[in-house]
């Protein structure tokens, strides 16, 4: 094994996945590639592992299914050598909320919500208990949009963000860094996975563009980073009026304008 810590990249057989193996392997860094295509994990694994000379392992892996995604939880928790979760797996659904129906409903959760926090729940023990370690969760600027109509995508990818900023809160002081990575529209197959023409957007970045960005966030230890966005300012200013919201919450009585309302209505 090398000094540099394992990485673990789910869905790595293509688009922001696949260049994060690229760049993880360049920097030295041995690699554990998740996702279902096994020829496409192959043949980046032998790229990889001829052009950087590091050791590159496939776990062909259906996150949406329980026995697939035990398999990478037991590996995540028991391999001390992994170092570094990249939860990249994910999809986008057809449709509008009202037309996708429960199916849909239950696989974009199971892809894109429950396997980013099993795995996130697999390692954050272990992690917890070495004080080291690295947890990167892809989420999407849509979880921060509600009025782009990707509900169902853009509500996991709340949870995404959401998750991270916990985990963050609760693993940073044990020295675990956790990122999370909002990117706004990519070049990458998920398009046409949800029906659409990338070609036919405005303002959408080149994957190789996207993954170098989120890992000079990674490097600056970013807890959140939006490639895309031109004024981290507005982030911030977002985050500032969120907390300052946050210190209200806790009253023993509910706010004024409910408690009129509930007399007028006795
Ligand atoms: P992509 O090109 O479609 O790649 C998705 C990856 O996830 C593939 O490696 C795919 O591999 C894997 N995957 C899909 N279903 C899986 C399953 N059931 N089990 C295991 N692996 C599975 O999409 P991408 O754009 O790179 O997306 C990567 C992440 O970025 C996602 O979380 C996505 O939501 C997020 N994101 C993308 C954009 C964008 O505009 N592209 C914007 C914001 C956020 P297999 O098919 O081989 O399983």
């Amino acid at each position: 094994m090398s000094a540099k810590p394992v990485v673990l990249i789910t869905g790595a057989s293509a688009g922001i996945g696949a260049v994060y193996a690229d760049r993880f392997a360049q920097r030295g860094h041995d690699l554990v590639l998740v996702a279902r295509d096994q020829p496409r994990l192959e043949a980046l694994a032998a790229r990889l592992r001829e052009r950087d000379g590091v050791n590159v392992e496939i776990l062909r892996a259906d996150l949406t299914q329980q026995a697939d995604l035990e398999q990478v939880e037991a590996r995540l928790a028991n391999d001390a050598g992994i170092g570094v979760l990249v939860n990249n797996a994910g999809t986008a659904a057809a449709g509008t909320f009202v037309e996708q129906g429960a199916e849909v409903v239950s696989k974009l959760i199971a892809l894109n919500a429950t396997a980013v926090a099993r795995l996130a729940a697999a390692v954050a023990p272990r992690f917890a208990r070495e004080g080291q370690g690295a947890i990167v969760n892809v989420a999407s600027v849509l979880g921060l949009v509600p009025e782009y109509h990707a509900t169902l995508y853009g509500a996991t990818k709340a949870f995404v963000l959401f998750l991270s900023q916990g985990l963050h809160v609760e693993l940073g002081p044990k020295g675990v860094y956790v990122q999370a990575v909002l990117p706004g529209a990519t070049r990458t197959d998920i398009w046409s996975h949800a029906g659409k023409d990338v070609n036919e957007l405005n303002g959408v970045m080149e994957v190789d563009d996207l993954v170098d960005a989120a890992l000079a966030g990674y490097d600056l230890r970013e807890t959140v980073t939006i490639p895309p966005l031109p004024d981290d300012q507005q982030w911030k200013t977002f985050e500032a009026a969120r907390q300052a919201m946050a210190a209200n919450f806790g009253q023993s009585k509910p706010a004024a304008r409910y408690r009129a309302t509930a007399a007028e209505a006795k």
